[in-house]
């Protein structure tokens, strides 16, 4: 059985040393924003870097990566020069993964700012059309959320309906984040298995290709998004024992997003792949 975990983890170094970073915390997986979270500028691709990242990541068996786009973009936007700025940068950076080895491109759906998830929706559908021109190439993932301000993409209708106004839906699948979907009004603490069920009846769990791995700190339905530690918020620590021990999930790459450092990042792996293996 391969389980893939890993952390959100920086490139500032590049990702030779981002793969280091993963090692040392006990993961075989990542994730990295593909460019400043708030900024917009990308830094130029080292190709020797990254030919040495994808040799260490193929020798220690990592999975999938997954790149992050940055939360300034918003494919929902009210404003045309502001959805197609988003169009500019997924194009760009679908490319920049495709030269990094990287298989996801997560993406937050977008903002409707008070004009309509179906409105919203409409505008995402637009956008993806431009950035989804080829069959093949990276898979863009849009991130379930948990319904804060105007997001769009807290129900699995709403990620279902975006799919399938896609031309080429071979190019996108979905990320689970377990804070967002508890934020959402999804139960998974208490009937993980009936969450799971749903997602497989209006998405297909064949479209779930990844999980952000996060305890929240607000209660069930709460619409917020806060991540914290595992064990130490409204999931708590059994809940990711049953996570990590799913059938569903422990074949997808599992990346915590949680507050802390790099020793907290290695705590938590250790934690998961010890309650992935004894039973
Ligand atoms: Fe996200
Ligand atoms: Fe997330
Ligand atoms: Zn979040």
């Amino acid at each position: 059985m391969s389980l893939y975990l890993g952390a959100h983890l920086p490139i500032s170094k590049g990702y030779q040393a981002a793969v280091r970073m993963a090692l040392e915390i006990g993961g075989n997986t990542f994730q990295f924003f593909t460019r400043n979270p708030r900024g917009s500028r990308a830094r130029a691709l080292n190709l020797k870097d990254i030919e040495q990242a994808a040799e260490l990541a193929r020798r220690n068996d990592f999975g999938p990566l997954v790149g992050h786009a940055p939360y300034t973009i918003n494919l929902a936007a009210v404003a045309e020069n502001t959805r197609a700025f988003a169009v500019m940068v997924l194009k760009e950076d679908l490319e920049r993964l495709k030269t990094v080895g990287a298989s996801y491109l997560a993406v937050h759906p977008g903002n409707h700012g008070g004009q309509g998830i179906e409105k919203g929706i409409d505008n995402i559908l637009q956008c993806l059309d431009l950035i989804l021109t080829e069959p093949e190439g990276v898979t863009l993932l849009l991130e379930g959320m948990a319904g804060e301000g105007t997001e769009i993409g807290f129900r699995f209708e709403q990620l279902k309906e975006i799919y399938d106004g896609v031309k080429h839906q071979q190019r996108l699948g979905v990320i689970l984040d377990t804070c967002h979907l508890y934020g959402a009004g999804y139960d998974i603490r208490d009937h993980l298995d009936a969450v799971l069920e749903e997602f497989d009846r209006i998405m297909g769990l064949d479209q779930l290709k990844a999980l952000h791995v996060n305890d929240t700190k607000y209660p069930l339905a709460s619409k917020r998004d806060r991540h914290t530690n595992l064990g130490e918020g409204f999931l708590g620590v059994d809940f990711f024992v049953q996570l990590v021990r799913h059938p569903e999930i422990s074949q997808l790459p599992l990346i915590l997003e949680t507050p802390g450092d790099l020793a907290t990042y290695e705590k938590e792996i250790a934690f998961l792949r010890a309650a992935a293996t004894t039973q």
